[in-house]
This record gives structure tokens, C-alpha cells and sequence, in this order.
């Protein structure tokens, strides 16, 4: 078996293009443009908790990146560089060649690129500190909301929570149904293009990592203000719209591992926001608006109240 700095030459060097120095010293060297404000944002995923067993290695490293871009796209920061702290039971090869394929893929796509990091021995546990830039003054904050903003969404909500349902033995799904939701869980795409383009024209922004009526709750608390969603309006797959009402709710309002962008704007903003979903070719929707009235209101089409007996993810929460 590889020793640890074979490995982290193996599979984590790589020559850096926009940092001053990447692996191999004992600190990376960013350069961000002069002016900016760095975002900064760590993310870790363990075993069981925040991935299964039977995730194939490219696809964890994968997720491993995108769940931390997802965090600059909350901010509209622009990706430049992460660290990559890892902890490995073994030096297996057939763990980690797919999984820093994976990883590195997207970290291509993103145009961020990987300058550091830890490898260690130990349960398997990867943790990521991505760093972006953006102008001072324009990054988006989930402090921002004001009454009479309307509430909007990116992509669809739900498919993970759902995937998650099958695995569980909760819901049966057919073979090609199943490998949508499940890629939806694995593969989820991170929004930074769009985060970037709502520079200027979201007034608060986050992203779903924990189920919508949690995370919504936090962007209210941040604001001062209330909500109201409309369930009816949130946008879903195929697959989960063809499910029981009961089951498409908990998916889309309690479901986690979303990674889509939930943000708010005024509603004078309306173009400028379907121009930013279209600058990262992804539908945006809008599903509610800003209310000054403290609290969250979860209602159908028809203004009814939706019951919503779920909570918020908590790690800790007996
Ligand atoms: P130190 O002892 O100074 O902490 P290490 O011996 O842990 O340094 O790491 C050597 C170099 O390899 C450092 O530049 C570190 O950032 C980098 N590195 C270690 N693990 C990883 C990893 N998983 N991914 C990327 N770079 C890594
Ligand atoms: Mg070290």
C-alpha cells in the first residue's frame, strides 16, 4: 500500500493556475483580486450520517465539493480554492483514484482548485474549506429578506429526501425512477453560476441543505421579517409529483441534501431573476413572499394552511 505522501502526490497534487502555490508547503497561497472580500466556508461529510456505505467513490467525492460550492453560491462568491482534510480506515486505491476523479471533475467545472489539505488515518470522514471572492458590499446574506420580497427557488426540491425514502424501505420506486432520485442525492449540483448572477438583485439568500421550512427559518430569524410558501408552487421532479401529496410535502418541505438556492428579491426584480436562473441554466421559481407578520406559513394554492409536522435537521436534537 501507498505511504501518505505517495498518496497525497498521487491523487491530490496538481499544478495551481490562479493560487500563488499550491500543495507541498506548508500553507497554500491564495491571490484573490485585489478588493475583494474572501468567503470562506467548511463543510464536513461522515459515514451514516451524511452519506450511506453504498455510495460509489467518485460520486462522494463529488458530493464532498459540491455541498461546499453550494456555500459560495449562498453568498454569490465566486470559487477559487479548497483544502481537503481527509481521514481514511485504509490507502485503498480503488477508494481513492474514483474518488479524487470525482472530486477533481467538478472542482474543474467550478474553476476552483485544490491547493491543501490533511491526510490522515482514521473512520472515514472528508472535510473541505472552499475559499471565493467576491466584491465587498455584494455578497448575499441570509440577513437581507424585507417584506413584500418575493420568495424564489432553483431547480427542484425533494428527489433526495426521497431517494433517501427508498433506501430506508419507506417508498418502492421503479429501476429508472430510482436512479434519478438516487443521482439526485449523490450527484447534487451546486448553483455558484447563479448565486454570482443574483449579485445585485436578491436581497437575502441560502441554500437547502437542511430542508426548506428549517433553512427558510433561518433567513427569517436573520431578517427580522416573516414567510409565506406556497406548497403548491415549490417545483419537483417528475417522479415525485407522481407520489401521494402526504409524501411529495415531506419530501419538499422536510427533505434535505436539496443544495438548491433559496433567495429572495423584490418583485420589481422579477426579470432580472429569471435572467440569473438563466445564466446558469436552471428554472428558478417563485413559491412565496416576505411577509412583515413574524412566522412561517406554509399554504396551498388556495391560501389554505398546510399542515407541517416535521422539524428542522438538527444533529443534536433528541
Ligand atoms: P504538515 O505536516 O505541514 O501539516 P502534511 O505533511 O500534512 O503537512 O501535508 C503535506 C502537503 O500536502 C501540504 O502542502 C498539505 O497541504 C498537502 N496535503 C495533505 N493532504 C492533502 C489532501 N488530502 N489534499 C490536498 N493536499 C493535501
Ligand atoms: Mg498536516
Amino acid at each position: 500500500m501507498p505511504g501518505e505522501f505517495e498518496l497525497i502526490a498521487r491523487y491530490f497534487t496538481r499544478p495551481v493556475r490562479r493560487a500563488a502555490l499550491g500543495v507541498g508547503d506548508d500553507c497554500a497561497l491564495l491571490s484573490p483580486e485585489p478588493g475583494q472580500q474572501l468567503a470562506v466556508s467548511s463543510d464536513m461529510l461522515v459515514e451514516g450520517r451524511h452519506f450511506l456505505s453504498t455510495v460509489a467513490p467518485d460520486r462522494l467525492g463529488h458530493k464532498a465539493l459540491a455541498v461546499n460550492l453550494s456555500d459560495l453560491a449562498a453568498c454569490g462568491a465566486e470559487p477559487l480554492a479548497f483544502t481537503l482534510a481527509l481521514a481514511l480506515p485504509r490507502a485503498d486505491e480503488d477508494f481513492l483514484a474514483p474518488f479524487a476523479s470525482g472530486l477533481l471533475a467538478l472542482a474543474d467545472e467550478a474553476g476552483i482548485e485544490l491547493v491543501g489539505g490533511d491526510t490522515t488515518a482514521g473512520p472515514l470522514n472528508i472535510c473541505i474549506t472552499v475559499f471565493g471572492q467576491v466584491p465587498p458590499g455584494l455578497a448575499l446574506l441570509r440577513s437581507g429578506a424585507r417584506a413584500g420580497d418575493d420568495l424564489w427557488v432553483s431547480g427542484t426540491l425533494g428527489d433526495a429526501r426521497l431517494a433517501l425514502e427508498v433506501f430506508r424501505g419507506q417508498v418502492a420506486l421503479a429501476g429508472d425512477a430510482f436512479d434519478s432520485v438516487r443521482r439526485a442525492m449523490e450527484m447534487p449540483q451546486a448553483r455558484w453560476a447563479l448565486g454570482q448572477a443574483l449579485r445585485g438583485v436578491a436581497s437575502s439568500a441560502i441554500d437547502l441543505s437542511d430542508g426548506l421550512l428549517g433553512d427558510v427559518q433561518h433567513v427569517l430569524k436573520r431578517s427580522g421579517v416573516g414567510a409565506t410558501v406556497d406548497v403548491d408552487a415549490l417545483p419537483r421532479s417528475a417522479v415525485l409529483a407522481g407520489l401521494p401529496m402526504a409524501l411529495q410535502h415531506e419530501c419538499l418541505l422536510a427533505g434535505g441534501d436539496d443544495y438548491e438556492l433559496l433567495f429572495s428579491a423584490p418583485p420589481g426584480a422579477h426579470e432580472a431573476v429569471q435572467a440569473a436562473g438563466a445564466a446558469d441554466g436552471v428554472r428558478v421559481t417563485r413559491c412565496g413572499r416576505i411577509d412583515s407578520l413574524a412566522g412561517l406559513r406554509v399554504v396551498d394554492a388556495q391560501g389554505r394552511a398546510v399542515p407541517t409536522p416535521w422539524r428542522g435537521f438538527d444533529h443534536f436534537a433528541a
